[in-house]
């Protein structure tokens, strides 16, 4: 049964429990009968950075569309025209802004989320395309602060990931408009290069324009926003946009699941991050050590000290980009042959690359059983690993249209449910809101420890790493020229040596453990630094 709840049941993980009162006469628009509805909207404020904070599904670019003026909220009913919404906002923030648009007096500029389609639309040299939008006059600024120089004269087609998301940052920025709006900045970028990217939005803020971002890092929302949306709701079904809250509150009151003010539990459970100090501090039996490899392209150098694994760890794996975390993850792997060194074990292996690829003829149902039919009847698998990533109501899809985020969730099921002595898992957060990535870190950490197997996994998101990885493998050097990966380290003192290299700390939030970016040159960044404490584990 589904409790109090006045809409469809919600089946999903996220169920709410409760729904605010009077929530219809907030209804902003409705696709259709049965289909999604939007409750309420994000207010837009000039010389602020909002953040949008919530699952995937729950109306964020629906509402963006709105505001922009491309899509006319029907308001649940039949309307048609601009002057019923002024109406029907009146007293509300957005009255005046409506207004505008209406005058068709706003500009909006969007950072679609997908970048990997736009070599599919786009041709050309970076250095055309960004000369193109630069109606403000800033792209030497932003090239040097968004660190485009070397691929000015590169062709779109053969930009890589985080490479293609800086260009779709800069080009957003570059255009002359009233109201920029974000989606997903973060995608495919290390946190060097997100933390850059977050003081380029602030900056624009600044400069007076109105600045909407959906961001599902954490520690790179908590940096960038002023305020926070909390969106919530059923998937696919409805959402609902929260008042506007402190960053830090709104971070909180999405992780507790449960917004006061309001007197709405959206998510029955509370979402906590585990101190160290309270984990399991005895290390398991040795599974294997590798020895030192080397991996040499000509171009690019990697050297990793070798190490040992244990059994039932799981190990983040990070640093920059373009410093051989996926080379020595394919030389593990077995995928790639190292220079110097050998790779000679008789462990299974699982391992999901970076990029994923959809190129099966066949349901999601076909390609799991395909790997282990039995996995999909297990309990065990089905409370730990498919329930949570929403799995089962993925069966009867063709892989091939799945989106980006579907597919990634697949791929990790793909991979975990094979059994194997050691998973090697890439960058498994890219596309995923934050439900899921703690759903993935979660279903990782338990099937390791209860099944007493060992994970590697590459990530850039800091509250993951944290959430995730009993130790740390952090690579140094020169991105693009030579790189080092050093043995296997304790978290402490891991996370010390990789966010020293960042140069930014972290401390953690009292009320959920979570880890906080601290401002440049505050007094707490000053003073971890003295000290070498750049992360505060305990
Ligand atoms: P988010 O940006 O939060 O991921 P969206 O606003 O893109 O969410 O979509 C919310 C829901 O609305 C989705 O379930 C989507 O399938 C549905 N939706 C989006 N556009 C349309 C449309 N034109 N007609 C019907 N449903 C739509
Ligand atoms: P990361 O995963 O840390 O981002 P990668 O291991 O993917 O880094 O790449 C490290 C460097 O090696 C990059 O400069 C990349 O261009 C280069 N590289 C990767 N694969 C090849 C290859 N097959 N041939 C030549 N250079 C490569
Ligand atoms: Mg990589």
């Amino acid at each position: 049964g589904c409790g109090i709840c006045i809409h469809k049941c919600p089946f999903n993980a996220i169920t709410i429990v409760n729904l605010p009162e009077e929530l219809d006469k907030d209804c902003v628009h409705r696709y259709g009968v049965n289909a999604f509805v939007l409750y309420r909207l994000p207010v837009v404020r000039n010389g602020s950075v909002t953040g949008i904070l919530g699952p995937n599904g729950t109306g964020k670019t629906t509402a963006v569309k709105i505001l922009s003026g491309e899509l006319l909220p029907n308001l649940c009913g039949f309307n048609d025209s601009w002057d019923n919404v002024i109406r029907a906002f009146r007293g509300n923030e957005l009255q005046n802004y409506f207004e505008k648009l209406k005058n068709r007096e706003i500009r909006t500029v969007v950072k679609p989320q997908y970048v990997d389609l736009i070599p599919k639309v786009v041709k050309g040299k970076v250095r055309d395309l960004l000369k193109k939008a630069d109606q403000r006059g800033v792209l030497e600024e932003l090239v040097d602060e968004l660190e485009l120089r070397n691929i000015l004269d590169r062709e779109i087609q053969q930009l890589s990931g985080g490479e293609l998301q800086r260009v779709a940052i800069a080009a957003a920025m570059a255009r002359e408009a009233d109201f920029y709006f974000f989606d997903e900045p973060s995608s495919y970028l290390d946190i060097r290069q997100r933390l850059k990217v977050a003081r380029a939005i602030r900056k624009l803020a600044e400069e007076g324009k109105a600045v909407l971002v959906v961001e599902h890092d954490l520690a790179v929302l908590d940096y960038l926003s002023d305020n926070i949306h909390v969106v919530y709701g059923k998937p696919g079904a409805y959402g609902i946009f929260s008042a506007l809250k402190g960053t830090r509150v709104g971070i909180n009151v999405f992780l507790n699941g449960y917004l006061p003010d309001e007197n709405v539990r959206f998510r029955p459970y509370e979402i906590r991050f585990t101190k160290f100090s309270e984990r399991k501090a005895q290390i398991g039996d040795v599974l294997v050590e590798y020895p030192r490899l080397v991996k040499d392209y000509g171009g690019f150098k990697l050297e990793a000290e070798g190490g040992t694994l244990h059994v039932g760890e799981v190990i983040g794996i990070v640093g920059p980009n373009g410093i051989g975390k996926t080379t020595f993850v394919k030389m593990l792997a077995g995928v790639e042959e190292p220079t110097e060194g050998k790779v000679e074990w008789s462990l299974e292996v699982s391992y999901k690359p970076q990029y994923i690829k959809a190129e099966y003829e066949g349901t999601v149902f076909e390609l799991l059983s395909k790997i282990d039919a039995s996995k999909l009847m297990s309990n065990l698998y089905k409370t730990e690993l498919l329930n949570p990533l929403g799995i089962p109501d993925l069966y009867d899809r063709n892989v091939n249209e799945l989106s980006g985020g579907e597919l990634q969730r697949v791929a990790i099921t793909a991979c975990l449910i094979k059994d194997a002595d050691l998973y090697l898992i890439d960058e498994p957060s890219a596309y995923l809101d934050v439900e899921q990535r703690l759903a993935v870190s979660k279903a990782i950490r338990s099937l390791m420890a209860k099944n007493d197997k060992t994970a590697l996994v590459v990530e850039h998101d800091v509250l993951m790493i944290d959430y995730i990885s009993d130790r740390l493998i952090v690579f140094e050097g020169e991105p693009g020229k030579q790189g080092k990966a050093l043995r296997p380290m304790p978290m402490r003192e891991g996370m010390n040596r990789f966010l020293a290299n960042v140069g930014i700390t972290f401390r953690r939030d009292p009320e959920t453990g979570r880890p906080r970016a601290n401002k440049e040159g505050s007094v707490k960044d000053r003073e971890q630094k003295e000290r070498g404490e750049y992360y505060y584990v305990e």
